[in-house]
């Protein structure tokens, strides 16, 4: 159970690994916490659907979801929708308030109840969403990731978030965060991009990060996942509203990629399977249990 905040996180964090899990006859489900009602085109190519709007709260979440099932059936995993809205990135100096009940307003047990219910039905082993910081300081990304911790914390005590559907309680074995661009992968794809005499987009992103000196979280688990790139540069492509074919996600020649970062590397929080580190795979110490 990979829990994502919007729209399009599923395929630009750890897509690969759940295209490949799912191709190996893994059940994975996508769940997204909100609909992205309130991301802004971020591709000057969109042209939003026949019959669709991008103006409303509405109209942007009925085309995300569009964009989504296309999205799921590219990465070959199952999607449902938590039903939070979206919160929006706050931006500028003082921030503004959030919006009136969006996703990262809502109390921790409600804004939890609806992921503890459906891990109690999909009965994950392996769970993943963000660290703590979110990953990325968006508010929605920060709440994804108290939901999911709360959920994979409280799915198996009957005691807490009692439902009125009745699922039992449901103990998730491990818990992951994601990890995206870590500085050693940005380094190594910009090495091998200069050496190649191409321009790299990341000389900036290296030095500003290295300038603010973001702490890096430690990978556990690199997880091979290069074979299954297509399927996530498909899934992004279908984000038509938020994913620039000519952009960012697309700068790297997908043959250098694959040859000098074939994986996607992910942060062992939590196992209740006894497991030796570094991984290799997610659900190492449960095939060998046989659940
Ligand atoms: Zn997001």
């Amino acid at each position: 159970m990979a829990v994502h905040a919007h729209p399009d996180d599923e395929s630009s964090k750890g897509a690969a690994t759940t295209a490949r899990y799912a191709a190996e006859g893994v059940e994975v489900l996508v769940v997204t916490c909100t609909g992205g009602e309130r991301g802004d085109v971020l591709n000057p190519s969109f042209e939003v659907p026949e019959g669709h709007e991008f103006d409303s709260v509405e109209g942007r979440r009925a085309v995300r979801r569009l964009e989504m099932a296309d999205a799921a059936a590219a990465l070959g995993v199952r999607q449902t929708w938590l039903g939070f809205v979206d919160s929006g990135l706050p931006e500028g100096d003082p921030l503004p308030p959030l919006p009136d009940g969006c996703f990262a307003l809502q109390p921790l047990e409600e804004a939890s109840a609806p992921l503890v219910e459906l891990v109690r039905r999909f009965r994950p082993h392996v769970m993943t969403t963000y660290d703590p910081s979110g990953g990325y300081p968006h508010p929605d990304h920060i709440k994804c990731h108290e939901v999911a911790y709360e959920a994979y914390h409280a799915a198996g005590d009957a005691s807490r978030y009692v439902t009125d559907g009745g699922a039992e309680p449901w103990t998730p074995r491990k818990l992951y965060y994601n990890h995206g661009f870590s500085m050693e992968r940005l380094r190594a794809v910009h090495e091998a991009m200069q050496g190649a005499g191409l321009e790299s987009p990341f000389g900036d992103w290296i030095e500003s990060r290295a300038a603010r000196e973001i702490p890096e979280r430690e990978a556990t688990t690199r997880v091979h996942a290069a074979d299954y790139f297509d399927r996530r540069d498909a899934a992004l492509v279908a984000h038509a509203s938020q994913i620039d074919p000519e952009g960012f996600f697309f700068a790297v020649p997908r043959d250098i990629e694959a040859d000098v970062w074939p994986t996607e590397e992910f942060e062992l929080a939590d196992a209740r399977v006894p497991t030796e580190l570094p991984e290799d795979d997610l659900f190492a110490g449960l095939r060998e249990e046989g659940r």
